[in-house]
């Protein structure tokens, strides 16, 4: 079996790979059919547990609804976080139906359309502008309803976190407002009637560096104390952004969270509440909180050798587990981990090469990976699906039936 950290944190019943206690062979008899996504809520649940072990109690968590917006996930994490981000209508719906305060609620992202920031201003979620023109738009819209838009700024820093799997911010962005045009952008909101809270930043994604993590919050929060200097406004908020990364393949090492606790911890007693005493401290997580407990599960349908090389054809795809394919934004092709769920004892391993049912060779789960010997039938189950998994891949490529996603 492989040393995959992720891996050793699900269970083994008899053969077979047990999610949230039950044994595959049985919950996919349960779920009717596959291929599905199974999550496990122990091992969200411990996830939170842990992040609140390291984090300092001040600093608030919220949840990035985009990595996983099942409604039962979120339901689940609504208990355990501070707050939920969304990134369009229909996640603020998912959002708005958990007990989650709407004011604990923030929108950000770009090309908000005026008909989700009208009912952003309605439920009373918290908007994070993105430009000059949402934040026009945004008093518009207060003035009508007679409402006041609870709003933040994301800003755009003037450098960039390396390492990360995708970058968000620094040069050119299409996200946030550049840092040198925040205070004009903010003197000309003065006289208007938006409730403004402070700043926002996300910078990046996927970062398993905690050094350059500890780095981006450091210069982060002297930029954002920076403007809360200069603003017209008392500062109430801060969101930090994230950006935590989870180790997918076998070289990453999972990110090192005792030290960017402590850098956080620093960060907050030593420059944050001498200046603003009374503002919210946010972290808002995606992958890290629900990647590594969900498995994406598919069945064997063919086994066939073509001149010398063993395929096992199964019934999903990267229609569903777009990233395991390498084609969600990866640059080089890596093998996600991967195992046969119903085989987890035989010790005897076989080189072969585990392809979706889609007609194009993109559709490759695992390139030439070590496995039990498996037959027609057989369940393969791929780790790392809890985060932009159903929700990131093309379903409707091929017509395809959905798959089911059980929360267990
Ligand atoms: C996507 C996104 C996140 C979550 O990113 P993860 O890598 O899943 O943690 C958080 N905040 C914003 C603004 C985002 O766009």
């Amino acid at each position: 079996m492989s040393a995959h950290p992720s891996i050793a944190e699900f269970q083994v019943a008899g053969d077979c790979l047990a999610v949230g206690g039950v044994s595959l062979d049985r919950l996919a008899e349960r779920v009717g059919a596959t291929p599905f996504f199974a999550y496990d809520r122990q091992l969200i649940t411990s996830r939170v547990g842990y992040l609140r072990s390291v984090l300092p109690s001040a600093v608030k968590l919220s949840y990035a609804v985009k990595a996983n917006p099942m409604p039962a996930v979120v339901q689940h994490l609504s208990g355990l976080v501070d707050a939920l981000d969304v990134a369009s209508s229909m996640e603020m719906k998912v959002a708005l139906d958990t007990p989650v305060l709407p004011s604990h609620v923030s929108f950000a992202g770009p090309g908000k359309t005026t008909a989700e920031l009208t009912q952003a201003v309605a439920a009373g979620v918290t908007i994070e502008m993105e430009s000059p023109n949402e934040a026009s738009r945004l008093v518009e819209i207060g003035n009508r309803l007679g409402i006041r838009p609870r709003v933040a700024l994301r800003v755009n820093p003037d450098f960039q976190v390396k390492g990360s799997g995708m970058r968000m911010g620094g040069g050119p962005q299409q996200f946030g407002v550049d840092v040198e045009e925040v205070p004009a952008l903010l003197r000309s909101l003065t006289a208007t009637d938006l409730d403004f809270l402070g700043f926002h930043v996300f910078a990046g994604s996927q970062n398993l560096h905690a050094e350059i993590l500890c780095e981006a919050l450091a210069k982060n929060v002297a930029l954002l104390l920076r403007l809360a200097g200069d603003c017209p406004w008392p500062v109430r908020y801060l969101n930090l952004g994230g950006g935590f990364g989870i180790p997918y393949f076998e070289q990453d090492r999972p990110l090192d969270l005792s030290s960017v606790g402590k850098a956080l911890g620093e960060l907050v007693e030593g420059s944050i509440r001498p200046q603003l005493p009374d503002a919210r401290v946010v972290i808002e997580l995606g992958r890290y909180l629900v990647g590594e407990a969900g498995v994406y599960v598919t069945r064997v349908v063919d086994r066939k050798v073509s001149r010398g090389r063993t395929y096992l054809v199964v019934d999903g795809g990267l229609h569903h587990q777009l990233a395991a394919s390498g084609n969600f934004g990866q640059v080089i092709r890596r093998n996600y981990p991967i195992v046969i769920g119903n085989r987890m004892r035989d010790t005897e391993l076989e080189s072969v090469s585990v392809v979706g049912c889609l007609c194009t060779p993109l559709d490759l789960l695992g390139d030439n990976v070590m496995l039990p010997h498996a037959d027609v039938g057989d369940l393969v189950v791929i780790f790392q699906a809890g985060a932009y998994g159903l929700t990131a891949s093309p379903t409707a490529f091929l017509g395809h039936p959905m798959p089911a996603e059980v929360l267990v």
